[in-house]
This record gives C-alpha cells, sequence and structure tokens, in this order.
C-alpha cells in the first residue's frame, strides 16, 4: 500500500516534470514566430495631433491603422493585432507604451502624419528611438512628445521630461536601445514600401527621442506618413486611395518583418515554424485587381543631366515635385495619381505651365509608360 502511494508520487512528480518540460518547450517554440504586433494610431480625443486645411492628424492615422489592423487579421490570421486606440479617445503616451509592454509585443508601429511651416516641404519618414542628428528631427520628436502636456501629472510621470527643452533630449544620447538594429530594418522596409509602391517622396528612416519609443520595450518605429502641411499631400492622405495604399504598404512592411524573422528564428532552431511565408495578397498588386493596378501616373515636366536644385526649374512652378534617374538624366514630374483618367483630369494646369510634359507611369519604382 505504502509503495503504491510512494509510486503514485513518483508518478506525479514525472508527470510535473514531463508537463514543466513541454510548457518550457512551447514557451520557446512560441518566442521564434512573431506573434504579437501593435499598432498605435497617434493622438485622439482632446489632442487633435498636426492640423491640415480639412484635416486633422488624428482621424487620418486612425482610419489608415484601421485599415492596417484589417488587412493584418485577414491576411495573417495567426498574428495577434492589438491596438492602443480603435476610435477617437485620448490616451497618453505611456498608456501606449504600457499597452505593448503588456500585451509583449514584438513590434510596435505607432502612426502618425506631419506639419512644418515650409508647404512644400512633403513625403514619408521613419523614425527610430535616438539622438537626432538635425534640428528638423527634434523638431518633429518635439512635436510628437509635447502632447503629453495634456496628460495629468505628466512631469511626474515621465521624471521631470520637458517636452519642448532641447536638453531634455540629451538623455537620448547616452541611451542604450538594443532593439536599434531590428528597428531600423522593420523601418527602412515601410520606406521601401512607400517609396517603390506607393510612390512617396522618400525623406528615409532617421532618428529622434520619442517618448512613445523610449517607453516600449521591443523593437519599434514611428512612421509620419506625410505631411498635412503640404496642401497635395494632405489631398493624398485624405483620399480613400491614398489610405489604402499607404496602409497596404505598413501591413506589407510588417508581413515581410514577419517573414525574415520567423525564417531567421526557425534556423536557429532547425524546425520549422508556421510562418507567413508567402503569403501573397491583393495587396501585393494594388487596391484593385486589374492590369493596371499597382501604376502610378505622373506627369514629367523636365529633364536634365544635372540635378536641380529645390527651388529651381520646376520646383518654382509645382509643391510637389518628383525626381527620378534614367540613365544619366534626372528627371522631374508633378502629380500623382492611380489611374489613367485621374492623372488625365490634372494635366491641362500642368500643360499651362510646361506644355511639352507628357504622362508617364510607374510600378514598383520601374518607368513603364511610356
Ligand atoms: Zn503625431
Amino acid at each position: 500500500m505504502k509503495l503504491h502511494i510512494v509510486f503514485r508520487g513518483l508518478l506525479f512528480l514525472f508527470f510535473c516534470f514531463f508537463m514543466a518540460t513541454v510548457a518550457g518547450q512551447s514557451k520557446g517554440e512560441e518566442s521564434i514566430v512573431l506573434k504579437t504586433v501593435v499598432i498605435d494610431p497617434g493622438h485622439g480625443g482632446k489632442d487633435s495631433g498636426a492640423v491640415g486645411r480639412h484635416n486633422k492628424e488624428k482621424d487620418i492615422v486612425l482610419d489608415i491603422a484601421l485599415k492596417v489592423r484589417d488587412y493584418l487579421r485577414k491576411y495573417l490570421p495567426e498574428l495577434n493585432v492589438v491596438m492602443t486606440r480603435e476610435d477617437d479617445k485620448f490616451v497618453p503616451l505611456d498608456e501606449r507604451a504600457r499597452i505593448a509592454n503588456e500585451n509583449d509585443a514584438d513590434l510596435f508601429v505607432s502612426i502618425h502624419a506631419n506639419s512644418i511651416t515650409n508647404p512644400r516641404i512633403y513625403g514619408s519618414e521613419t523614425f527610430v528611438l535616438g539622438l537626432h542628428r538635425s534640428e528638423e528631427n527634434l523638431e518633429v520628436a518635439k512635436k510628437e512628445n509635447s502632447v503629453i502636456v495634456l496628460e495629468d501629472n505628466y512631469e511626474r510621470k515621465y521624471e521631470g521630461f520637458d517636452p519642448n527643452s532641447t536638453e531634455s533630449y540629451i538623455i537620448f544620447e547616452l541611451m542604450q536601445n538594443v532593439y536599434l538594429d531590428q528597428s531600423i530594418g522593420f523601418a527602412s522596409a515601410v520606406q521601401n514600401q512607400f517609396r517603390n509602391r506607393v510612390g512617396r517622396h522618400d525623406r528615409g528612416v532617421k532618428q529622434a527621442g520619442f517618448l512613445v519609443l523610449r517607453e516600449t520595450s521591443m523593437p519599434g518605429v514611428l512612421v509620419e506618413v506625410g505631411f498635412l502641411s503640404n496642401r497635395y499631400e494632405e489631398r493624398f492622405m485624405a483620399s480613400e486611395n491614398g489610405k489604402v495604399y499607404l496602409a497596404s504598404a505598413i501591413f506589407r512592411a510588417i508581413r515581410d518583418y514577419k517573414e525574415r524573422y520567423d525564417a531567421r528564428n526557425s534556423n536557429l532552431v532547425k524546425q520549422k515554424p508556421k510562418t507567413s511565408e508567402n503569403v501573397v495578397t491583393e495587396l501585393d498588386k494594388g487596391p484593385s485587381s486589374d492590369d493596371t493596378a499597382g501604376i502610378q501616373y505622373r506627369i514629367q515636366v523636365a529633364s536634365s543631366q544635372k540635378p536641380i536644385k529645390e527651388d529651381e526649374g520646376p520646383y518654382k512652378y509645382f509643391d510637389n515635385v518628383w525626381e527620378y534617374k534614367e540613365g544619366d538624366y534626372y528627371k522631374y514630374t508633378t502629380g500623382l495619381a492611380y489611374s489613367h483618367e485621374e492623372i488625365e483630369k490634372i494635366l491641362p494646369e500642368v500643360r499651362e505651365k510646361v506644355p511639352d510634359c507628357f504622362i508617364v507611369g510607374f510600378r514598383d519604382g520601374e518607368r513603364i509608360i511610356p
């Protein structure tokens, strides 16, 4: 009888040991794939963010973020997508970071739109956490961080950080960002998508001291999809087409990052995990699925063997000039549309200034028309 109890006891211990081993293994396996992404639409509620002629940053970035969420849930159902807000409400920066940390997120994507006094400046840029290398980058961080003054007890919560004082940003010089490489990798993927697939002017991957990134303990970026202070870009970001294109670009960057992440980690353990590999969606072609999907139409207004300075030639006549290089020539275009009919609508006003202008079309950054 006693022996039986001892045996049962041993069996129970063995069972516990076995379960612990299994649990340990499954936890290890889980962590080798990218499983949770946090999408953070900037601002909200009493905090409008940047304001354009007709649109507020908080509304545009929420629409884009909700589309990113829907694409991820549809095409990568195994991925856990967590939102910091899904409606027009005020969420403090530390609360956004807490949501990401408590959900053990593997990637944090904060979505914003920019504004600047010079209305001619436009384009997309993606920030990672670090010390700013230029005044301009510092200004973006100051603007985005200054929302904390709308929070209760912000001096205490952020340990005396003054978002508007340049001195406060010195702390970012000494800070170690252990996720820098991964964050830069993802930021580059976002910018590549914006440049090659959405035809945005690429302002690059940059570094600056964003509080929301400082408080999160995982790779993360802050995407500035475009400038509300530029009327063409505002119009693009506010349009349904523009939102779909920007959101599908962010979706593809996350999908590609997950593929690389999962593949790299599966090689490490020599075991093939369930990955999102080869998930090709209609978003790879563009929002519509006919033959012309994914083509960006522009109007070519100048060509030169030397690059034209940003206050000369076409830049004097048009706000949204986009340069591309072909052979030995620098070529300059204006306007952007996703169908021939749409670009034809703006052709007459461009022709008034440049009579010999013509329509050009690009796919994946390559000119295919004419
Ligand atoms: Zn913002």
